[in-house]
């Protein structure tokens, strides 16, 4: 018997790039500058990721989750704007901090891209910032805006949202330093700028959950290891080395907890999808659902009681 193919299939590609031309003092990550024959690796990893996806027959949708920015680099320009013309692809999204020119948007498939773009404040000028979000709005690609709720970047982070179109969902991750980090009012005014900001604040208490990581969505790397998720480094398999398909199933979480937006938000439990529609890969909410997210809340509490 032939093994049933995916109806969709979400794939995280995180390729051997780690480099940032930002330096945010709380990114553990991009703190390398690759050499040519590394930057050659990462081309070819790629290259070989969108042969793959352009053959692939089942709906597809892919996040990019560098361990730095790559939509400076044209290749991931380039691969971005390759996928969003392949007719499987669903969404073709990518976490960026928004800083390399947007110009080659025009030639993408836009209805198809979500951008998951992210504002530093030090690394950046909110002013620059937001031409750039302007820049996404003239040329009608979707996106949502994000920043680290980091207690000193309170003030940055409401002058941004009052500084954004009211359609464009604010994102604010929790930093995650332990109990007590926020105040009763810090917490109130976060949750004024990100309606969905309580959802972040909690590690879900996720082993024996069922989770869609490893059955409707998979984490891929340069060499085509294929994990359920970022999290858990148990290989399933290769993607280049036998039919995707033959790798998912349904599997309960191993992991303790999961905190991450791109990792619980495939808990079936939390309802995701109903919150996020076709945007959840770029963490885009659909429209109206965000502006009334008790349903959503509510779901994440029992998840995680307090
Ligand atoms: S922009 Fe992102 S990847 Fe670059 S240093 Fe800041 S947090 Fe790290
Ligand atoms: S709950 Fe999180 S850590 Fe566990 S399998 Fe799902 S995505 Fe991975």
């Amino acid at each position: 018997m032939g093994v049933a193919r995916p109806q969709h299939l979400s794939v995280l590609y995180r390729g051997p790039l780690s480099s940032c031309n930002y330096a945010c003092g709380y990114c553990p990550f991009a703190k390398h500058v690759e050499s040519p024959e590394e930057h050659r690796a990462d081309a070819q990893a790629l290259a070989r990721f969108l042969a793959w996806a352009a053959d692939q027959a089942c709906a597809l949708s892919v996040l990019f989750t560098p361990w730095g920015e790559a939509l400076v680099r044209p290749r991931y320009q380039e691969a971005v704007t390759r996928l969003s013309h392949l007719p499987q692809l669903r969404q073709v999204a990518i976490q960026t901090n928004l800083s390399g020119h947007l110009a080659w948007l025009e030639d993408a498939g836009r209805d198809k891209v979500g951008l998951w773009a992210t504002y530093h404040p030090g690394e950046v000028t909110r002013e620059r910032f937001l031409g750039r979000c302007a820049e996404l709005d003239r040329l009608g690609v979707r996106y949502s805006v994000g920043v680290v709720g980091r207690r000193s970047h309170l003030g940055e982070i409401e002058a941004l949202r009052s500084a954004l179109r009211p359609e464009v969902y604010l994102w604010v991750n929790a930093f995650k330093v332990g109990p007590g980090y926020y105040t009763p009012e810090d917490l109130a005014r976060l949750r004024a700028v990100d309606p969905l900001f309580e959802v972040n604040t909690r590690r879900y208490p996720s082993r024996g959950q069922a989770c869609g990581a490893g059955e409707s969505a998979i984490s891929v790397d340069g060499d085509g290891t294929v994990r359920r998720c970022h999290f858990i480094a148990r290989p399933l398999g290769n993607l280049y080395a036998q039919p995707v398909a033959e790798l998912l199933r349904p599997r309960p979480c191993s992991r303790p907890t999961c905190e991450c937006h791109i990792g619980y938000v495939h808990l079936p439990a939390l309802g995701a999808e109903e919150m996020y529609g076709p945007g959840l890969l770029a963490r885009i909410p659909e429209g109206p659902a965000w502006a009334e997210p008790s349903a959503y809340l509510a779901r994440a509490a029992q998840l995680m009681p307090r």
